[in-house]
């Protein structure tokens, strides 16, 4: 299990060297969110110890039952709330997570701002956007996202540094990539978190700075996850 993981993750890695360079983007230019969602911690440590960074999680309360213990054995990891949060766990939120991919609303942006100062801790967050404006999905509407990013920066004081999209299921998502850069350049965001285990090639080609992975790597989850 654990050379299979690993076996995983090289060659995603390789995957996406390959994408970066074709598209003519510097080694560096792409992350790659490792998602672990619905694994346990045993399959999550083989991909620690193959020294990657950064990890996506789509539950507070799991990623809370998960993580501080894999946090303390490998200090240093980066994680990534890709689902969404609800209000009241918030505060939870702010103290686990180093990056919040789905801040979608503005009772959540001035929740967060406000923890945030309690705590004085100040993760990274990404302005969800719902490109696809699909009723069932989170994110922030494309006609009301440049407002919504607006106040995050500005009234709310967000540390607001890029955005991030689920594109509909079984449509080509380069349409939705692409929206999402140009909302992205609009107000001089540097991040864009986009693209899964089945279309991240096509993601890096359109500019993605964060490729969110979890089947690619840790093969079939057992139970569907919510958020995707
Ligand atoms: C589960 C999930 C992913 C990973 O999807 P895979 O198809 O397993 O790579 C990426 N982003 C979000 C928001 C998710 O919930």
């Amino acid at each position: 299990m654990t050379d299979e993981i690993q076996q995983h993750l090289a060659e995603v890695r390789d995957q996406i060297a390959a994408a970066t360079a074709k598209a003519g983007r510097a080694a560096d230019a792409v992350t790659l969110v490792a998602v672990s969602k619905t694994h346990g911690a045993e399959r999550v440590r083989p991909a620690l110890q193959a020294g990657q960074c950064v990890f996506g999680e789509n539950r507070v309360q799991e990623a809370k039952a998960k993580w501080p213990e894999l946090k303390a054995e490998f200090p240093g990891r980066e994680l990534h709330l890709i689902g969404p949060l609800q209000t009241n766990k918030v505060r939870e939120a702010v103290a686990l997570f180093d990056v919040i991919e789905s801040v979608d609303r503005p009772s959540l942006a001035e929740a967060l701002a406000k923890e945030m100062g309690k705590q004085n801790r100040h993760p990274v967050c990404f302005v969800q956007i719902n490109t696809g404006t699909e009723p069932q999905k989170a994110g922030v509407l494309p006609d009301e996202a440049d407002a919504f990013i607006e106040d995050c920066l500005e009234r709310w004081k967000l540390p607001v540094t890029g955005l991030m999209c689920i594109p509909p299921v079984g449509v080509d998502p380069a349409p939705h990539f692409k929206l999402l850069g140009e909302i992205a350049a609009r107000h001089g965001l540097a991040h864009l978190s986009m693209g899964m285990s089945d279309d991240f090639e096509i993601a890096i080609a359109m500019g993605a700075t964060h490729v969110r992975v979890g089947t690619a790597i840790f093969g079939k989850r057992d139970y569907p996850a919510s958020g995707h």
